[in-house]
């Protein structure tokens, strides 16, 4: 078919989705995709799409016998021009769940600009097709609606946040994607050198460096919606690329960028979704985080606490407590309300999950006709049932879960993700409800068996507590960091903290974490370097944008609000990305493929 051309007089009047009854009588051009056709009692009916939704078109022969004709060529996704006539839908014929469905257009002249494949997929409901297809035709997939929301929200996101900062005096400055490493604990993509044989860029694990270095060139208040890339096995719900919305600010304290975030958080919901957070934020310290919901990131939608239940059993002669209380160990329990109607199938695939995440065991203990039923039940004495009753308000129906461990973190961290589960499958969670918390007080470092050295948990530039620096010779584990992360709905949604800004103190971190003065300067020198030229005392934060936008568009992944997402496997699925490439290129990087790497072999 020879596709007609786009001239002026095609130019549109009117959006699909803006038909109304103030058009009636109007005639009007509309640009846009044929959703569907359909030929009934000689007229054809089309439905016309364009990114602000659809609108009926109507087709007579009476009217036009020849542009009946040409109207019957017509498929799903051909792009026309259309100038007609609106009118109201003779009677009956409405239609409630069209915007526009009252009305319709009389077409009077059209052109066909361009024809299109039949779809592999149905653009109205796409929910039961399988995603790789949508990935494979990510084109057509954006065409549907539930896509060119989100992307629009994103976009209302990241117009309201330059807004927002800007209008706090933020400027915002791009810093480099071809650099040198910058360690926020992951794998570095890295891109060959043509110009510098033998050498490699990293592609930026965030923004961190260049922006505490922007403070220490007296930008005083800096802020990027930044790409990173970070090399990682994409077993969850991420992606090797992904955005920040990346903030420093120069002499200020954790206060300060709490106040900043919480205000704009609060501003963001109410802009983009009308919701009304309340502040101030929750806040609570990385220990009691853990302690009561076993999580750095806990939901506080589900209404379910982990209670240490350690004093109940201080003289248990239940042997396998006993054992645990004198390896310094916990006793934690979960007390679910309504638990007792999981049936013993369900007990047990808890007990297997709890094994799964590491527990020696986990003791269901139902509670039936005020009596504590249960395998627990008889090994208990009287006493130790009486106050497990009365300090947990046990009442029938309920279940107490109980895990026992020399571990505390392990303890609570099982009972923590067996709250998220048991809450899903009992319908706990108030999933209307937006619950925001800050987490503070983690610790600076953790021990790595595998590396046999200590890690940061944020990254190496995150000051310690000034009260906790002298501990960082001598006890490392016990320094606590000024870091902070925000979680959403059990989502960590960004973190930050304040950095070091005296480089002792930072080649004093560097020593703690097992890095030589000689690794330290060959990796992080530039840091340093700039460290010894007046730096201000400053702090930042990174909030995920995928993330964001996710939650706030009630989206099972943050594939679901990126328009070109990746898969689990890193693979572009559209473009086909990682690809070969011609042997000519890798000669000019002086490489040379190892004979397992080469036809795509999977190595890993
Ligand atoms: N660069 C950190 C990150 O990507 C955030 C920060 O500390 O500001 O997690």
């Amino acid at each position: 078919m020879k596709e007609g051309i786009f001239e002026e007089r095609w130019r549109r009047t009117k959006y699909c989705g803006h038909v109304r009854g103030t058009d009636e009588g109007e005639n009007i051009v509309l640009n846009g995709w044929v959703r569907r056709r359909r030929d009934l009692g000689g007229l054809i009916f089309i439905e016309l799409w364009d990114h602000t939704g659809l609108v009926q078109v109507v087709f007579n022969p009476e009217e036009d016998p020849n542009l009946h004709e040409e109207a019957k060529s017509l498929r799903s996704e051909y792009v026309v021009a259309i100038k007609g006539k609106v009118r109201r839908r003779p009677e009956g014929t409405e239609n409630p769940s069209l915007e526009t469905g009252e009305w319709e257009v009389i077409a009077e002249e059209m052109v066909i600009l361009s024809s299109a494949e039949l779809p592999p997929f149905d653009l109205w409901d796409t929910d039961k097709v399988y995603e790789n297809l949508r990935l494979q035709y990510r084109y057509l997939d954006i065409r549907r609606s539930q896509m060119q929301e989100a992307l629009r929200l994103r976009s209302a996101v990241a117009s309201f946040t330059r807004n927002f900062l800007g209008a706090r005096g933020f400027i915002e400055v791009e810093t480099p994607m071809l650099t040198k490493s910058t360690p926020e604990g992951a794998r570095d993509f890295l891109v060959p050198s043509r110009l510098a044989p033998g050498k490699f860029y990293a592609l930026p694990q965030s923004p961190q460096l260049f922006k505490q270095i922007l403070m220490v060139g007296g930008v005083d208040r800096y802020y990027q919606i930044a790409k990173c890339f970070r090399d990682e096995d994409l077993r969850a719900d991420r992606q090797p690329e992904f955005t920040q919305i990346d903030i420093e600010m120069s002499f200020i304290t954790e206060e300060d960028v709490i106040e900043l975030i919480e205000e704009y958080l609060v501003g963001l919901f109410e802009a983009v979704i009308g919701v009304a957070l309340e502040r101030p934020f929750v806040r609570l310290s990385y220990k009691e985080a853990i302690e009561r919901f076993g999580s750095d990131k806990p939901d506080l939608r589900i209404p379910l606490e982990i209670k240490d239940l350690t004093p109940i059993f201080s003289s248990t002669s239940f042997v396998p407590f006993v054992k645990v209380l004198e390896g310094g160990g916990t006793i934690r329990g979960l007390l679910v309300p309504g638990g007792g109607e999981l049936s013993r199938k369900e007990l047990a695939e808890l007990e297997d999950y709890a094994k799964e995440l590491g527990a020696k065991g986990m003791v269901p203990c139902p509670f039936k006709e005020q009596n504590m039923k249960g395998p627990l039940a008889k090994k208990l004495s009287d006493e130790e049932k009486h106050n497990l009753v009365e300090q947990l308000h046990m009442k029938d129906g309920d279940l107490l879960l109980i895990v026992a461990d020399t571990d505390f973190k392990k303890a609570c961290e099982i009972l923590g993700q067996i709250r998220i589960k048991v809450a899903n499958r009992l319908g706990l969670i108030e999933e209307d409800s937006w619950k925001v918390l800050w987490v503070t007080d983690f610790p600076l470092l953790e021990w790595d068996e595998e590396e046999g050295r200590w890690v940061s948990i944020h990254h190496p530039f995150t000051a310690p507590k000034n009260e906790d620096l002298e501990l960082l010779p001598k006890d490392p584990g016990k320094v606590r960091s000024r870091a902070y992360d925000i979680v959403l709905n059990g989502n960590e949604i960004g973190g930050g903290s304040i950095r070091i800004h005296d480089a002792g103190v930072q080649r004093m971190l560097f020593e703690a974490l097992s890095i030589t003065p000689e690794k330290a300067k060959e990796r992080f020198g530039f840091l340093l370097e700039a460290l010894s030229y007046g730096t201000p005392p400053h702090g930042g934060i990174a909030l995920g944008l995928d993330r964001l936008v996710m939650l706030l568009g009630k989206k099972k992944s943050i594939r679901e609000v990126i328009a070109f997402p990746k898969t689990q496997r890193g693979q572009c699925l559209m473009t086909g990305a990682p690809s070969d490439v011609e042997e000519s290129q890798l000669e000019e990087l002086f490489i040379k493929l190892k004979e397992e790497a080469k036809d795509g072999a999977d190595v890993c």
